[in-house]
């Protein structure tokens, strides 16, 4: 890739180490990326990738076309008001994967008129296979928002939204959507062991079978209720199970979930 951009995160937790996990191999090259950490340990392996590494957030941020907020929410007010003269002086691009925190709110705290994406991303991105949900503020141009997609889609793929509320739907589906196939697997599991399989060989077949299932889903040029009815033969197994769940309202129990879940997020914010 030539010209490459250069970013820096603010941050090298979880979510910072598997984006750059990811730029990485998409052929990003790590002398274009900054890793900024007041924890020296978390830098250590970093540098040796031959990633630039620094304790001084502003340093990064100096350096940088875009810059990915990767801290923690509880902090983020203190961190972007630190950086707010870098944020003036250079004007990058910034990047927030904060659950929660208002567009304003962090043009605000970088010193105003600042160009600021705010993503949603989820925790498979920490196994490359992550979703996230971006929105834009005015400032930020067309070139930079390629940018932000690029970066989110080096662990998974990025759609942006509309407007800054549907992050909060974006909560509600993809952000805490895992927890929900969790919960799903959690029960198939416990439902599998109580009917005589061993836990092992139910807990084996329920991953398998989420994995397969979503595998095809991704795969196919048919929708998923396509998908479903196409394995559910009249009269035959899959039906009895789909009639049950049907008979006792799994989809306005999801509705219901992810209507509570949206609620909660818009609370939050
Ligand atoms: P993390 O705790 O693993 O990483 C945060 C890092 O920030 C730590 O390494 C910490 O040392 C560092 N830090 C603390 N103070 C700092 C400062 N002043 N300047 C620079 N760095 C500082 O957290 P994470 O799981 O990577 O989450 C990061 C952000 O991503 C959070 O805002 C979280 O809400 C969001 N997020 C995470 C996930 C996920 O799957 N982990 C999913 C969605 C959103």
């Amino acid at each position: 890739m030539s010209q490459q951009p250069v970013i820096a995160f603010i941050g090298a937790g979880n979510m910072a180490r598997a984006i750059i996990g990811g730029l990485l191999e998409n052929g990003f090259a790590a002398a274009n990326i900054w890793a900024a950490e007041p924890d020296a340990s978390r830098l250590q392996d970093l540098a040796e990738q031959g990633l630039k590494t620094t304790c001084d957030n502003n340093e990064a941020v100096a350096a940088a076309d875009m810059v990915i907020l990767a801290v923690k929410p509880q902090i983020m007010q203190a961190v972007a008001s630190e950086l707010a003269d870098a944020a003036q002086k250079h004007q990058p691009l910034f990047v927030s994967i904060a659950a929660g925190i208002s567009l304003d709110a962090l043009d605000r705290w970088l010193g105003g008129n600042a160009a600021v994406v705010r993503c949603m991303p989820n925790t498979p991105s920490l196994v490359q296979t992550g979703a996230s949900g971006l929105f834009a503020n005015a400032r930020v141009s067309e070139q930079q928002r390629n940018l932000a997609t690029q970066a989110m889609e080096a662990v998974g793929i990025a759609l942006w939204v509309q407007n800054e509320a549907e992050l909060d739907v974006v909560t509600a589906i993809s952000g805490s959507g895992p927890a929900y196939y969790f919960l799903m697997m959690e029960a198939m599991t416990a439902a599998g062991a109580k009917l005589g399989l061993s836990e092992e060989t139910a807990r084996g077949l329920t991953l398998q079978t989420a994995l397969g299932a979503a595998r095809m889903a991704s795969s196919s040029d048919v929708d998923a209720a396509e998908l479903r009815r196409r394995v559910t033969s009249p009269k035959g197994t899959t039906e009895q199970a789909i009639l049950t769940f049907q008979a006792e309202g799994l989809e306005a129990i999801v509705e219901k979930a992810m209507v509570a879940c949206r609620d909660r997020a818009e609370a939050m914010a």
